[in-house]
């Protein structure tokens, strides 16, 4: 997805649900679609401080749910009540979500896609993004039970 879509994408979000739209969040936007790989709050906050984007963690704690509920940002529940956060950028959004060691695997599943259109299509529904997570026990968890 080019920047240009992207922030075309965040200003309708911002005007869909009638939010103020601001440069600060399109420089937020240009970090999340930089950021590799699972990530916590503090990484997001350090990573737009080091660029001079973001001066106070409060800013962005006001603007994270914003791109989580806009669809920029996957929001991972883990074991424990812990969360982590992944750009919806990039990759698939599938997981295995291990509750006995608390290993998250990635996956890759066409059908899945599949069956996300064709449910939005049925319904008429526009899809931001989706998460499709499964809770279990890992191979060596089986193993040790
Ligand atoms: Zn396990």
């Amino acid at each position: 997805m080019k920047h240009e879509q992207r922030l075309a994408d965040l200003r309708r979000y911002f005007k869909a649900s009638n939010k103020r739209y601001s440069v600060e969040r399109e420089h937020l936007l240009e970090i999340i679609a930089d950021m590799d790989g699972q990530f916590s709050i503090v990484d997001l906050f350090r990573k737009a401080r080091s660029k001079g984007f973001i001066h106070a963690a409060s800013t962005l704690y006001r603007n994270i749910f914003a791109f989580i509920d806009a669809g920029f940002i996957n929001e991972i529940k883990l074991c424990g009540g812990k969360t982590v956060f992944e750009s919806n950028l990039k990759g698939d959004n599938n997981f295995l979500l291990c509750v006995g060691c608390g290993k998250l695997v990635k996956v890759k599943s066409v059908s899945l896609g599949n069956i996300q259109k064709k449910l939005c299509t049925e319904h008429n529904f526009e899809p931001l993004n989706y998460i499709y997570q499964i809770k279990g026990y890992c191979s060596e968890c089986q193993e040790r039970l």
